[in-house]
């Protein structure tokens, strides 16, 4: 009816004003949560499997906000929110600048390096001075490029491909390790791969969702393997939750998992205990 249809838009006008203002709620935080340190780092442990035991290799910061009026927020939720808005660009180079700092005390604290892979926003490589801050904060903390790795999610590689193998390349000259983070997400043109000097590819959690239940997904998965070694390229496959994933993964070659059924990302203080205990 008439009456059913405009109360449906009611609702669905409320529901997107509530919405806009809490993103706009958000946007507005950002710069008290800077000051007060409401963003926290956790830590996600990737392991190398290529030997008979699974040996801890790196770990990748994840940026979590614990908000003052509205608890935890999900950084799927406020990172596309901030790049919409430029704010992203803030926030990376402040994670990007923890994560130097906790290189350095974790160099100090155990005597070798623990590299650490940062993301990379789609807005950020187009700063002019992105290298420069990369190098700068490097320089500062006394660490080396090639600890600081960085993963560049592949959407970013779809638009403006020209000025994106520019920069990889200059990220590479300077020693930088280059991930090409969620393949196979999007449209992730295999032609990127022969064209950007990339270090490894993070192969999307989707990828290995179904590997220990279908065939032809565990199929693909090899051929992507066999093409990332061609290419001289590591494997990394993310969102690995079960032991049957990790041994599939094993017995077809690929280098390195992150995943719940290793560790959950970890807040500094229990990556610590993990560097402590090296277990495995
Ligand atoms: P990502 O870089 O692809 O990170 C992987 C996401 O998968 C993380 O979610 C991680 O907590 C989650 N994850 C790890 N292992 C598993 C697993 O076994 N199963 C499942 N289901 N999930 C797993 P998180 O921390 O919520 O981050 C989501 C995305 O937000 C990240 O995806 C990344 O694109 C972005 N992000 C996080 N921190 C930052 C940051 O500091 N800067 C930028 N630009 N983006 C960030
Ligand atoms: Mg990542
Ligand atoms: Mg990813
Ligand atoms: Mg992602």
């Amino acid at each position: 009816t008439k009456n059913g249809h405009s109360s449906t838009y009611e609702i669905y006008d409320e529901k997107m004003h509530k919405r806009e203002l809490y993103e706009a709620m958000l946007i507005d935080s950002i710069g008290d949560a800077l000051n007060e340190n409401q963003f926290k780092l956790v830590f996600q442990p990737k392991y190398n499997i290529l030997g008979e035991k699974p040996k801890l290799s790196s770990a990748e910061v994840l940026i979590r906000w614990q908000h003052p009026d509205f608890g935890d927020v999900r950084p799927d939720f406020f990172i596309p929110l901030f790049e919409e808005n430029g704010l992203i660009r803030q926030l990376d180079r402040y994670v990007w600048r923890e994560a130097a700092k906790q290189i350095r005390i974790w160099r100090d604290e155990f005597g070798y390096t623990i590299p650490v892979s940062v993301n990379v926003s789609r807005v950020d490589i187009f700063d002019l001075d992105f290298l420069s801050y990369l190098k700068q904060i490097v320089e500062e903390n006394g660490i080396e490029t090639k600890d600081l790795h960085l993963e560049i999610t592949e959407t970013a590689y779809t638009d403006n491909v020209d000025q994106i193998v520019g920069v990889v390349k200059e990220l590479q000259k300077a020693g930088f390790m280059v991930e090409m983070d969620d393949f196979g997400k999007g449209y992730s043109s295999f032609n990127m791969l022969t064209t950007l000097p990339l270090d490894a590819l993070k192969l999307d959690i989707g990828f290995i969702k179904d590997i220990a239940e279908n065939n032809k997904e565990m199929n693909l998965l090899d051929c992507i393997l066999k093409i990332a070694k061609l290419l001289n390229l590591t494997v990394i496959a993310e969102g690995v939750e079960n032991a049957k994933q990790y041994l599939l993964l094993k017995n077809a070659g690929c280098d390195e998992i992150q995943g719940y059924y290793f560790s959950k990302p970890l807040d500094s203080g229990a990556f610590e205990s993990l560097l402590q205990q090296k277990a495995i």
